[in-house]
């Protein structure tokens, strides 16, 4: 496919970060400033993840309101449309924006009022993910997820855990993903970004239905064959995954690897501003760096729809884009 086709394929993203997301004109709005694209965006030989944090300070600062919250749910879907994604689901951690007077409920309550307002006005469909956060207490996490599970099915479809991966491993947090399934609420969780196999062995485990990024399942057989029997579905992030460095050169990337053994690759942008990137970018890099083949990028968008958090109505109507 070339450049123009791949604009043009109906495309569906899974993994994509709502502050890491927000384009430059939102931004600048936001802070009644003129903004610097460097300021917001990684340079292109970025290789610390200590870089790629930095750029999340402004974005931040953006949604600490209900209007910027409802902005940048809105903002982050007039992107996608701009390059045909059709279903996108789009995460953030709600504690993030919370202050005295702005409680976690009515802060998932203005994203959402974003997203159905760009859902409306740009026809992308959406759900969105709620991240519990690894440097956040049981208890804070847990206070977050029972208040998120009450918008389950109007217009939340799951929950996640993002963070630090490295200090803080999955083993930590099985208590409260155990309590999350008999809420009766969806996972995904990051795992194997920055941090080792067995936090996706333990993610898988305790009932992920997907796993962000997934890298350390690199060349781990055993772990690939229960990715494969539990059909869980893997977030790769192809650009974030090079700038953060969570691989140490782009020969030890897996893709190739993960699609032959046939797992459930999607292909997702993670962070549109802060990466640069958007999935047209992502599905290019892939193609030319990799050796993905037109069928396989099908394939990858028919894995997104399958382990999709979205109701079967959705699912019925994203299906008939790859028929
Ligand atoms: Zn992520």
């Amino acid at each position: 496919m070339t450049k123009e086709q791949l604009i043009e394929l109906p495309k569906i993203e899974l993994h994509c970060h709502l502050d890491g997301s927000l384009s430059r004109e939102f931004v600048e709005k936001r802070l009644g400033r003129p903004v610097k694209q460097e300021e917001l965006s990684v340079s292109d030989d970025c290789t610390s993840l200590a870089e790629y944090l930095e750029k999340f300070d402004l974005p931040i600062k953006c949604i600490m309101d209900e209007e910027g919250l409802e902005g940048a749910g809105y903002d982050v879907l007039r992107s996608m449309s701009r390059e045909n994604v059709c279903y996108a689901e789009i995460r953030f951690a709600p504690l993030f924006s919370e202050t005295e007077d702005l409680k976690c409920d009515r802060i998932i309550e203005a994203v959402l009022r974003g997203l159905e307002r760009g859902k409306k006005d740009f026809g992308v469909d959406f759900g969105l993910i709620t991240c519990a956060m690894r440097h956040h207490s049981d208890e804070e996490n847990m206070r977050m997820i029972h208040t998120a599970r009450e918008y389950l099915g109007n217009g939340v479809c799951a929950a996640d855990l993002a963070g630090a991966e490295a200090a803080y491993p999955m083993s930590e947090f099985m208590n409260l993903f155990s309590e999350v399934k008999r809420l009766g609420m969806p996972f995904t969780l990051h795992a194997g970004e920055c941090g080792n196999a067995q936090n996706i062995a333990d993610a898988i485990a305790v009932g992920a239905a997907r796993v962000g990024h997934g890298i350390a399942m690199r060349g781990n057989s055993d772990l690939i064959n229960t990715a494969l029997a539990k059909g869980t579905g893997i977030e790769m992030c192809p650009i974030s995954n090079m700038q953060t460095k969570a691989v140490s050169n782009m020969k030890e990337y897996p893709i190739r690897e993960f699609l032959d053994a046939g797992l459930k690759v999607t292909i997702n942008t993670d962070n549109r501003t802060v990466s640069n990137t958007d999935l047209t970018k992502e599905l290019g890099f892939i193609q030319e760096n990799y050796g993905i083949a037109d069928e396989e990028i099908i394939t990858m968008m028919k894995n997104a729809v399958d382990v999709a958090f979205a109701e079967d109505d959705v699912k019925e109507r994203l299906w008939k884009y790859y028929e």
